[in-house]
């Protein structure tokens, strides 16, 4: 997250205050503080008939790249909503969410730090129709899995791997 020259609030000019964790933007006027914290944001590893989706993303950045859906959660929205919404509006599919895998913290070019939170999800309705950014979607065997790109997802998909079964999700009543 970039610092604030300018109280959002109010306008005034910030100033440096020194506080425990450091130096942080400090508003004279109306006490305004900039903490900066990790943007929130969820991503589903969609899986059906133990097929793992992905989408290969049409537009810059990581153009080509495959990937999950991701993104970020919406003020009011939990992040199992936020999950689900941005695989209806990835990839037209609709699912129910297995498990939480694992949160991840991780370095994206334009908003800094953010928070992920990984989910597994079983598609169980809808049609596959990728989104806007989409050049492709499609479903692969665990063991024809493309290169992934970021650590959340190389580590999401080792992890769903280890737990025996979770694969075929739906058939075991998982
Ligand atoms: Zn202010």
């Amino acid at each position: 997250m970039r610092d604030f020259v300018f109280c959002p609030f109010c306008g005034t000019r910030l100033e440096k205050k020194k506080g425990k964790k450091g130096l942080r933007n400090r508003c004279p006027s109306c006490g305004f503080t900039q903490y900066k914290n990790p943007l929130p944001s969820v991503g589903a590893i969609p899986v059906r008939d133990g097929e793992i989706l992905l989408i290969k993303r049409g537009v810059e950045p990581a153009k080509g790249a495959w990937v999950f859906p991701t993104g970020f959660v919406d003020e009011g929205e939990s992040p199992r909503e936020a999950c689900l919404r941005e695989l209806k509006e990835e990839t037209g599919l609709e699912g129910r969410i297995i498990r939480i895998i694992e949160a991840y913290s991780e370095q994206a070019d334009i908003y800094g730090h953010i928070l992920v939170i990984m989910y597994l999800v079983e598609v169980t309705g809808g049609e596959l129709r990728p989104g806007d950014d989409a050049a492709d979607a499609k479903f692969f065997k665990p063991s024809d899995l493309p290169d992934l790109l970021f650590t959340c997802f190389k580590d999401s998909v080792a992890h769903i791997s280890k737990l025996n079964g979770l694969l075929k999700v739906g058939e075991r009543g998982l």
